[in-house]
């Protein structure tokens, strides 16, 4: 097993059985699926929607490099720098590269994923640089040290009274639990650093191939601040973020807000073209584009995983899974957490490391079905078990399947040994069951192991066949 993997159950378990934590996603999620529902009926017809929106990744992913050519030279055209990184390390170097030629000290970031992907801020902490996030819910993260619990809500997991003490330790203001004053603490620390900051690092939803476009997507304006004021600008995005033309994102962009939050559109919905043009009041002196690889094209190379490029990253799937709701973000021990982590990290980052989560599923298929862009999640998740187990089985798996096909192939043999065997098995395993002598002890820890049926389907088949045939249907338990 490995070490991510042993993390993951550890801490599986122990969250599974804390019921406050899980009386916290309950509510912090109760209300979503409701409002999320009344939106999706403001919606024509959410499902062709869906149809539509997923047709549109389709073309912008299958046909990547030549959107993102198109996207690269028009943004270019307005003055933009476009930097192609291939890794993680490429990205946080060519980054760590702008911050050094512009003296930077102070950076300001707004909410972008892949930052997190790459580990940007523990890098430009450790090169020296003040780093602040801007989001509110990234911030009060930020301060805990955690990273973000939720692809669209970082803090969800905390309950007012632990961000009031959060800010009374590391910022010496809390007045009280009040989201409202709370949020005015953080807006007065906030607005100096972006007074103060030299660069500002957003990351971005869509990127419109059409017009050279980046499009952010908030609802707090903080995006807004962290583009406009600091003299350098640094959109970080993933290649896959690409969509062809400006009026997909009439569509994209309220199906964005609509399956992520229950909104019918974000607050704030900003599209950036480069950096200010001459006669224009504001804006960025310097506009840098880092479009990230990081194994995305390894995924597209996949035919059979490809469409999990088409990601939105709305949350919809998190918020509806069952294991997320039980586990909590922080489990997944990895940037991208509930279905579409266990989905894209194996393939991102190593199946051997990170094939567990794919086992983290009940393959119930909500996540599939809340999916604004269709991705058929559940059997990604099916479709990575195979590769895991077809790529190197365990020693044990090697030999108990090995046992297991001559029997299962053998009617006799699976009636003597496993039907009759286990009968006779369960007599005994009674004394033991749910205690650590148990073999079954992996499964009884935690389930119920219902006795083997007194009489198999075939055998109370054949017994009513010969009870029809002497005309005793009835007796024999027969149809009535
Ligand atoms: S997989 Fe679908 S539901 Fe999940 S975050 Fe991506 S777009 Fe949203």
């Amino acid at each position: 097993m490995s070490r991510a993997a042993a993390q993951f159950k550890h801490d599986a378990r122990r969250l599974t059985a804390d019921l406050r934590h899980r009386q916290l996603i309950q509510t912090a999620l109760g209300k979503y699926e409701v409002k999320r529902d009344e939106m999706k009926g403001r919606f024509q017809d959410w499902q062709a929607a869906r149809q539509v929106a997923a047709e549109t990744k389709w073309e912008a992913v299958n046909h990547l490099d030549r959107y993102l050519d198109q996207f690269a030279h028009a943004i270019e055209a307005r003055g933009t720098k476009v930097h192609w990184a291939s890794t993680a390390q490429q990205a946080r170097d060519i980054i760590l590269g702008i911050l050094q030629d512009r003296n930077a000290r102070t950076i300001v970031k707004s909410k972008a994923m892949t930052a997190e992907e790459i580990h940007l801020n523990g890098a430009m902490e450790h090169a020296g640089y003040t780093v602040v996030e801007s989001d509110l819910g990234e911030f009060i993260v930020q301060l805990r040290q955690e990273p973000p619990y939720h692809i669209v809500f970082p803090a969800m997991h905390l309950t007012r009274g632990e961000i009031q003490d959060t800010f009374q330790r590391k910022l010496g203001d809390a007045p009280s639990d009040n989201p409202e004053e709370l949020t005015m603490v953080a807006r007065r620390v906030l607005r100096q650093k972006y007074l103060q900051a030299d660069v500002g690092i957003t990351g971005a939803n869509f990127a419109v191939a059409e017009t050279g476009m980046i499009s952010v997507t908030e609802n707090e304006g903080n995006a807004r601040l962290t583009a406009a004021l600091p003299r350098t600008m640094i959109t970080l995005l993933g290649i896959e973020k690409v969509v062809p033309r400006l009026e997909d994102l009439a569509l994209v962009l309220p199906m964005l807000a609509t399956a992520g939050a229950g909104q019918l559109i974000s607050g704030y919905n900003t599209m950036y073209g480069g950096p200010r043009q001459p006669g224009e009041a504001d804006g960025p002196e310097e506009f840098h584009v880092v479009l990230l690889d990081n194994n995305r094209t390894a995924l597209l190379a996949r035919a059979e995983a490809r469409d999990s490029l088409h990601c939105i990253r709305c949350g919809a799937c998190l918020n509806v899974c069952p294991i997320f709701r039980n586990v909590g973000g922080h489990t997944y021990g990895t940037t991208y957490c509930g279905p579409i982590g266990a989905v894209i990290t194996p393939n991102l980052r190593g199946l051997d490391e990170w094939k567990h989560l794919s086992y983290a599923s009940s393959l119930c298929g909500a996540c599939t079905e809340a999916c604004p862009v269709q991705i058929d999640l559940h059997h990604h998740l099916l479709q990575n078990r195979r590769n895991a187990s077809m790529a190197r089985p365990s020693w044990w798996q090697k030999i108990a399947f090995k046992l297991f096909a001559p029997v299962a192939n053998c009617r006799v043999l699976w009636s003597v040994l496993v039907t009759r065997g286990g009968r006779f098995g369960q007599i005994f395993h009674r004394l033991v069951k749910g205690t650590q002598l148990d073999p079954a002890y992996a499964w009884t820890r935690t389930r119920d192991l219902p006795p083997i049926a007194k009489e198999s389907f075939k055998e109370w088949w054949r017994k009513r066949g010969e009870s029809a045939a002497s005309g005793e249907v009835g007796k024999a338990g027969g149809l009535k």
